[in-house]
C-alpha cells in the first residue's frame, strides 16, 4: 500500500472510535426484555432465570444447568460439588484467565499447570499424560483437571477423558469461550467427555448477561449440589431435610453456601441474546475465515482449527513470527495500541502473577506457554466488527510488521 494512502487512512481512522477487541452487541430485543422484567413483580427468583438454565441445557444437549453471577462462581460450584478441598490438587492449563486457577485456591486446594499444545494453545494432552505418569509415581495425582477451550477451538477432550479414566480425576471443561462451538459434532457443554462445563455471559464473551455464568452436568447429584450451593446452601425440599418442616416458613442450611445467584434482569438479557447465539458465532466464523485470507502473506500464524470441531470463536489470536519481523512483539502491540486498535493478550500465564509466586513454579516447565506468550495478540472479533474496520486493523499489522 503506498504510504500517502496509509497517512490518509490513518488521519481518517483517528476521527473514528478505537476498536476494541471485543465488545457485546445489544439490540433494541434486549433493552425491551430487561425492561419487561424491571416492571414484573421479580426482580430475583422468579421464572426467568429457571427458563435461561432450561433453555442452554437443551442447547448444549446437557439434562442440567444452574446460572451463577459469574462463571468465576460456576467454576467455583463445580471444585465444591465434586468435593475439592484442602490437599486437594486441580491442574489446568497456564495459558487462561485467573478464575480457571483461582477455583480450586477457593477450595483449599493446590494449583498446578499442564503446558500447552504448540498448535491448538490448549491444555497438551501429551504433556498431561507425562505430568500424570509422574504424579502417579510421587502419589499426588490430581482430583480435578480443567481443560480450557482457548478462544472457543476446543481442547482434546477424548485423550483427556480417557486420562480420566485411567487415573480416576474428575474433569471441568473451562467453556467461558466456547459456548456455540462444537466437539465432534456435538454441542460443547453436552458434558460427553466432562463432569461439568462452564460457560461465562461477560460482556466481551459471546452472549451476555452483564455478568453471569453457567454450569451444565448430566449428573442430578452435582447439579442439585451446585443449586443449593448456588443459594447459601440452603434447601426447600422436605425430602432433602435433616428435621422435619416447623411450618411454610421453613428451609434448612444443609452446608455453608454463597448467593451467587443470576437475577432476573440477566436471564431476561441472557435468553434475548441467546435467540442470536448460532448467528453470533457464525458471524464470528466469517470474521475469522476473512482474517485468515488478509493475513495469509503477513509474518504471522493463524488461528488452527480441528475440521471435525467447530470454534466459539471468542478470540483471533495470532502469533508474530519474530525471526521475520524487525520490530519485537512489544513495538508491534503498541504500534497497533496507538493505531486505535485496542489488541490485548489472552493470557499472562497464570504461574506468572505475583498471587502465585507464593506456589514457586519455574517458567522453564512451561516453554510453550512461555514461547506463546511472548508472540501471541488477540485481534478485534466481534459480530459487529466492519470489513472496513478489519481492513485497516490488518492494514495496520502490514506496517507494524515492516511488509
Ligand atoms: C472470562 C473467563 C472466566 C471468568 O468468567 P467470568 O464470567 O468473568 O467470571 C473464566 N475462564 C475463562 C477462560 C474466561 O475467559
Amino acid at each position: 500500500m503506498p504510504g500517502s494512502t496509509r497517512i490518509a487512512e490513518k488521519l481518517a481512522r483517528s476521527k473514528q472510535k478505537p476498536i476494541p477487541y471485543g465488545r457485546q452487541d445489544i439490540t433494541a430485543a434486549d433493552i425491551e426484555a430487561v425492561a419487561a422484567v424491571l416492571r414484573s413483580d421479580y426482580l430475583t427468583q422468579g421464572p426467568l432465570v429457571p427458563r435461561f438454565e432450561q433453555a442452554i441445557a437443551e442447547f448444549a444437549g446437557a439434562k442440567h444447568a444452574v446460572a451463577s453471577n459469574s462463571a468465576t462462581s460456576s467454576l467455583h460450584l463445580a471444585c465444591l460439588a465434586l468435593g475439592v478441598g484442602p490437599g486437594d490438587r486441580v491442574w489446568t492449563s497456564p495459558v487462561t484467565f485467573v478464575a480457571s486457577a483461582n477455583c480450586a485456591r477457593y477450595c483449599g486446594a493446590e494449583v498446578d499447570f499442564v503446558d500447552i499444545d504448540p498448535r491448538s494453545y490448549n491444555m497438551s494432552a501429551n504433556v498431561l499424560a507425562e505430568k500424570l505418569a509422574i504424579a502417579e509415581r510421587n502419589g499426588k495425582l490430581p482430583k480435578v483437571v480443567i481443560p480450557v477451550h482457548l478462544a472457543g477451538q476446543p481442547a482434546n477432550m477424548e485423550a483427556i477423558h480417557a486420562l480420566g479414566k485411567q487415573y480416576g480425576f474428575s474433569i471441568i471443561e473451562d467453556a467461558s469461550h466456547a459456548i456455540g462451538g462444537r466437539y465432534r459434532g456435538e454441542p460443547i457443554g453436552n458434558c460427553r467427555y466432562s463432569d461439568v462445563t462452564v460457560f461465562s455471559f461477560h460482556p466481551v464473551k459471546i452472549i451476555t448477561t452483564g455478568e453471569g455464568g453457567m454450569a451444565l452436568t448430566n449428573d442430578p447429584v452435582l447439579a442439585r449440589r451446585m443449586a443449593r450451593l448456588n443459594s447459601h446452601g440452603i434447601t426447600r425440599d422436605p425430602a432433602e431435610m435433616a428435621a422435619l418442616s416447623d411450618g411454610p416458613w421453613y428451609y434448612e442450611q444443609l452446608e455453608l453456601g454463597y448467593n451467587y445467584r443470576l437475577t432476573e434482569l440477566q436471564a431476561a438479557l441472557g435468553l434475548s441474546q441467546f435467540n442470536r447465539l448460532e448467528d453470533y458465532v457464525s458471524k464470528r466464523h466469517t470474521i475469522a475465515a476473512r482474517y485468515d485470507e488478509l493475513l495469509r502473506d503477513l509474518p504471522v500464524v493463524t488461528p488452527w482449527r480441528d475440521e471435525r470441531d467447530y470454534s466459539g470463536f471468542h478470540l483471533y489470536v495470532i502469533r508474530l513470527k519474530l525471526d521475520e519481523i524487525s520490530s519485537t512483539h512489544r513495538e508491534v502491540f503498541d504500534k497497533l495500541r496507538s493505531a486505535g486498535i485496542l489488541v490485548n493478550l489472552h493470557y499472562i500465564p497464570v504461574y506468572r502473577q505475583p498471587d502465585f509466586a507464593q506456589y514457586s513454579f519455574d517458567r522453564a516447565d512451561y516453554p510453550e506457554a512461555e514461547r506463546y506468550y511472548a508472540e501471541a495478540i488477540s485481534l478485534p472479533l466481534f459480530p459487529t466488527l466492519t470489513e472496513a474496520d478489519q481492513d485497516y486493523v490488518v492494514g495496520q499489522i502490514r506496517d507494524a510488521c515492516g511488509q
